[in-house]
């Protein structure tokens, strides 16, 4: 080994879903959205004049900030943005989560979670389930050093009442909690009023699932006016200008159109629940999801055989060998088209197998 090796930064580093060079697959494997931006982002690139890029971009991202302070009904103060919410995310782990005590969340949640711990050397303890995969309240009553979980959870979908995730909030405000809403718009009641009422709450969300944007990379946190500069000063400590220029004029545009966003969150959620009756008919069981996909297994064939079954049919799906989940499979909600092909390859596996 040599002397300089001692010296580096060991870590697991977190694995993406898969993105198949081939474009005639069936993409259902890391919750993007089926459709595209909507129609003015598609114009702006249309007639996108590229001297614009000889520019730094604004490191405040002002326009954007003040476009999502809008939709959410708090002060361009309240809002953080960064280059999706992993981005976000991570600089909330790094801004808050300096305490000796452990950082609380869930066993089966976010896979990101513990990586950011490991790099940013924060100590972690993570809290089972139920068995019917919903986050316990009463686990997270201990001293902690913050406590993060997403709502709707992933990979499971199973979507927490604000009513309970206040009670968490309540009991905890000696510590930072986040709650990362990247799957909300899809039939869940956010958690943004809340920071009114509590200073230490940290809601985070993306333009990557709803907003059909997983491309442009952007993703926001709402909290109290004293959270935000905190992660600010963080973030101008590391990088200034993080948001593009184009990536800035797209997220303006997708959240000025609201009726796009409207049907297209409405559809998807139509869809999911249609889907959802047929993967049952088959055999499945699958999890009441708020979210853009289901999280599923099946009565008599086993997920891993399923998913390289799939894969074999050009039909991706997520898989985890992974303790208390490595039976089921999250499948992305994709268009009618794409969940009709779906089915039909599930029937056709299922009834090899049985
Ligand atoms: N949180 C959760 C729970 C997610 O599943 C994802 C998507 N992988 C993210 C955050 C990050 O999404 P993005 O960085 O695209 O905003």
């Amino acid at each position: 080994m040599e002397k300089w090796e001692e010296y580096v930064r060991r870590v697991v580093p977190y694995t993406p879903g898969e993105q198949p060079k081939e474009t005639d697959v069936i993409k259902l494997n890391t919750n993007e959205n089926p459709y595209p931006p909507c129609e003015g982002a598609k114009k702006l690139l249309e007639n996108y004049n590229s001297d614009d890029l000889k520019l730094y971009p604004d490191p405040a991202c002002t326009e954007l900030v003040d476009a999502i302070a809008k939709v959410q009904n708090v002060k361009p103060e309240n809002v953080f943005v960064g280059i999706g919410s992993d981005d976000v995310l991570s600089m909330a782990f790094l801004t808050f989560f300096g305490s000796d005590k452990p950082i609380l969340f869930p066993d089966i949640t976010y896979s990101f979670y513990d990586v950011w711990a490991d790099v940013y050397n924060i100590p972690y303890k993570t809290k089972p389930l139920d068995e019917d995969f919903e986050i316990k309240n009463e686990d997270y009553l201990e001293p902690n050093g913050g406590i993060v979980f997403p709502n709707p959870n992933a990979p499971t979908g199973v979507y927490k009442e604000t009513q309970e995730i206040e009670k968490i909030i309540k009991a905890n405000k000696d510590s930072v909690v986040i709650i990362d809403e990247a799957y909300i718009d899809f039939g869940g009641q956010s958690c943004v009023p809340l920071i009114n009422k509590y200073d230490n709450l940290l809601v985070v969300q993306t333009f990557s699932k709803s907003r059909s944007m997983a491309g442009v990379r952007i993703g926001y946190a709402i909290g109290s006016e004293q959270l935000i500069k905190f992660m600010s000063d963080v973030k101008f400590s590391i990088n200034s200008y993080t948001l593009n220029r184009l990536s800035l004029k797209l997220g303006v545009l997708a959240l000025e159109d609201t009726d796009y966003f409207n049907k297209t969150t409405q559809k998807i959620i139509s869809t999911r629940e249609k889907t959802k009756t047929q993967l049952e008919s088959l055999g499945f069981n699958c999890l009441e999801s708020k979210s853009n996909f289901i999280f599923a297994s099946h009565k008599s064939v086993s997920a891993a055989k399923i998913f390289e079954e799939l894969k074999k049919r050009r039909i991706f799906v997520r898989y985890w060998n992974k303790p208390r989940i490595d039976n089921h499979l999250r499948i992305t909600i994709g268009t009618d088209e794409q969940m009709e092909k779906l089915i039909c390859a599930l029937e056709e596996i299922v009834a090899c197998e049985d």
